[in-house]
């Protein structure tokens, strides 16, 4: 059965106001376990809504289920932070321990794991992001805009979410570093099964990586396919 399963959403900003805004229009997708789905489209197409409506950070009218859990209850809401990961644009604004090691450890130690299992994730967790051993204790201040992503990435990786959600994951960075990061997500979801949810607006980035794309504009899903299925039909 499928991990995403949302249901003809509506999602509207500042309702009955001068300012109302329809952000999305009778959204219905289906991601399956595993699945590498790409979301495209122009900028205010509603991508980033979208993400946050799956991330359970708001909510609208239809129905959406993440991992079995009805969303339109908040405890359910809260069970779900628990089994998902979730990228937001420029994630290292994030970042405030004094190293770098500190900071990817942040959030295994507040599941109270034990210090075997916290080290064992944050030494993975940094490794999955190739961010080399001399930056593990300094302050992740001091490094370039690109280690910094990785650092904050790394501490998302580090609560081993079941879903992963990423808006705009590699913005900023040089190409090197945007092929990195897309082949480690990639690989998440071809070797662990993690399902990644990629929210884009450049279709080169994900042709060759997601199993399935979908597309918005002004608010509605206009195509959904496979890259090549969306892609050639241009
Ligand atoms: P995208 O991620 O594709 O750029 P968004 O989901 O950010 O699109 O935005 C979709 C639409 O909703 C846009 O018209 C945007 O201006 C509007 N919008 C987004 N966030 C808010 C908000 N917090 N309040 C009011 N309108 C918003
Ligand atoms: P990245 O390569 O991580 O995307 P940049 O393109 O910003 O980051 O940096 C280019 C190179 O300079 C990187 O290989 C990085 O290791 C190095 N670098 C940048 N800033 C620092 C710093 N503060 N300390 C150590 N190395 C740095």
């Amino acid at each position: 059965s499928p991990v995403i399963e949302i249901n003809k959403l509506n999602v509207i900003y500042a309702a009955g106001t001068p300012m109302e805004r329809q952000a999305l229009s009778e959204i219905s997708l289906l991601v399956s376990k595993g699945e590498f789905r790409a979301i495209i489209g122009p900028q205010g197409s509603g991508k980033s809504t979208l993400l946050q409506v799956m991330a359970g950070l708001i909510t609208g009218e239809g129905t959406v289920k993440i991992a079995g859990l009805d969303l339109s209850a908040k405890k359910n809401r809260v069970q779900l932070w628990r089994q998902v990961g979730v990228v937001f644009q420029y994630p290292e604004k994030q970042l405030f321990e004094d190293t770098v090691w500190n900071d990817v450890a942040y959030g295994p130690q507040n599941l109270g794991l034990k210090q075997d299992e916290v080290k064992s994730r944050v030494q993975m967790a940094l490794d999955k992001v190739k961010l080399e051993e001399e930056y593990f204790h300094i302050s992740p201040f001091k490094l370039s805009g690109g280690q910094q992503r990785r650092v904050a990435i790394a501490g998302i990786l580090a609560m081993e979410p079941k879903i992963l959600l990423l808006d705009e994951p590699t913005a900023g960075l040089d190409p090197q570093g945007r092929q990195q990061l897309m082949g480690m997500f990639s690989s998440l979801c071809k070797k662990e099964k993690v399902t990644v949810v990629l929210v884009t607006h450049d279709m080169e980035e994900v042709a060759n990586r997601a199993d399935r794309v979908t597309v918005l504009q002004r608010g509605k899903l206009i195509m959904e396919g496979t890259p090549r299925e969306v892609f050639c039909r241009g």
